[in-house]
């Protein structure tokens, strides 16, 4: 059946015009709806109950709602990102980034390589419409089209979240971002071999800076390239959320670069407020003001389990049962600044600073003592009530706020000193 046979088929059983069935059924078509598809839209279309337009309509960005079922758009294309996911049991190579006109941005997902490139320009027809996160998002398929526009689309620069191309600083970027392009420095790199989806994957993994901030990263194609204190450019990588703070993923088509030159990059944490950062479910490298309220049970000389690190509950690990304890050190204090509470978790390293002596020495106090608690009791009665300046990653879990401490200094403001100028305060 070609599309006049369909097209005299459907005048007849819905009872309308031949020609204008068959002109809706042609501009289907033309836009690569198998035959088949288009068939059941023009049923649609004509059907008694409802009256959705089969064929797409022309929109600005802006006014692409999440109940238009397809419609045909023209935009600069501002990102695009690649990646590899599981589809229906097939390994599938989609596109992902965001599309702007004159009027907004709107994110899309393209199913295959429709060749643009950022920066080009497009009409793109009958593309899906569908929901992400409340918003509507753009699904370019089999059906769809894409023509290069010869005229370049405006776009209002300050209006979109990064600028064509995707260059962006490690400060702006969130999870979910794709297609990004940055230049950073790496700090730290580790190799870890991981249990993949295809069995034992090799890949690295650290944190990167740049003048904005830092953030983690792990670099799943574990390139040989990329080494500490070396400054490169990352083109396409993506943000996914990594305890609650936003991690840049380099995919295999992310491309790395040598930059020549050295990087700006900056030393300093972001200073945050402990309420403002736990409702926004953790940030990485952070610093916080804040008062020592109270040293939590399993602070001081702890045992922990050879096998998973766990900490061991009177010499039990709750996976792994009885087993030869390994002895540690860590404090877990909680911390408030007035506008929130965390839990500060020191390492081995700055819990022998709090304390101050080193873990065999504290065992030999413990030893003598004949008790372990004296150690924790110790800490205790140095820190709480005290004032710390506190620098780490800071994570919210079912359990509550951690902050994985790097840094933990008292401020020079001591409590006698305080009381005196809030005293001063008050009085003058
Ligand atoms: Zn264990």
């Amino acid at each position: 059946m070609d599309v006049d046979d369909h097209a005299e088929e459907l005048a007849s059983t819905l009872g309308v015009d031949k020609t204008e069935v068959k002109s809706d059924l042609e501009n289907l078509v033309a836009y690569s709806v198998p035959v088949d598809e288009a068939v059941q839209s023009i049923r649609r279309k004509y059907g008694s109950d409802t009256g959705n337009a089969a064929v797409p309509s022309t929109k600005d960005v802006d006014a692409v709602d999440i109940d238009d079922g397809n419609v045909t758009v023209t935009v600069r294309v501002i990102t695009v990102g690649c990646r590899t996911i599981q589809y229906q049991g097939d390994e599938q190579v989609i596109r992902e980034g965001i599309l702007a006109d004159e009027t907004g941005t709107i994110s899309y997902t393209a199913w295959q390589d429709f060749g643009f490139e950022p920066g080009d320009s497009v009409t793109i027809g009958n593309a899906g419409v569908r929901e992400w996160d409340g918003q509507p998002e753009l699904n370019i398929g089999q059906s769809s089209t894409v023509a290069v526009e010869t005229d370049s689309i405006s776009v209002v620069e300050h209006d979109l979240p990064c600028p064509i191309g995707g260059h962006t600083s490690l400060l702006e970027l969130r999870p979910g971002n794709r297609g990004r392009v940055v230049d950073v420095e790496i700090i730290e790199i580790e190799e870890r071999v991981i249990d993949g989806r295809d069995g034992e994957t090799t890949i690295h993994s650290g944190v990167i800076a740049d003048g904005s901030g830092r953030l983690p990263f792990t670099d799943w194609g574990a390139r040989s390239i990329l080494s500490s204190g070396e400054t490169y450019r990352f083109d396409d990588v993506y943000i996914r959320e990594f305890r609650g703070a936003p991690q840049v993923n380099l995919s295999t088509f992310t491309t790395v670069e040598s930059l020549s030159e050295d990087i700006e990059i900056t030393d300093d944490a972001k200073q945050v407020e402990i309420g403002e950062a736990v409702d926004s479910g953790g940030v990485f490298d952070v610093e916080i003001i804040a008062t020592v309220l109270e040293v939590r049970e399993g602070s001081g000389l702890i045992e922990r389990c050879p096998e998973c690190n766990r900490a061991l509950q009177g010499g039990q690990c709750r996976e792994h049962g009885a087993v030869e304890a390994k002895n540690d050190m860590r404090v877990k204090a909680i911390v408030d600044d007035g506008t929130g509470a965390v839990t500060a978790i020191l390492d081995r390293e700055l819990t022998e600073s709090v304390y101050g002596g080193s873990m065999d020495e504290a065992m030999s106090v413990a030893r003598e003592a004949m008790d372990k608690s004296v150690i924790a009791e110790e800490i205790r009665s140095t820190i709480v009530g005290r004032e710390y300046r506190i620098r780490g990653n800071l994570s919210v879990d079912e359990y509550g706020a951690n902050l994985e401490t790097a840094e933990f200094e008292q401020t020079s403001d001591d409590p006698a000193t305080r009381a005196q100028s809030v005293l001063e305060e008050v009085t003058s």
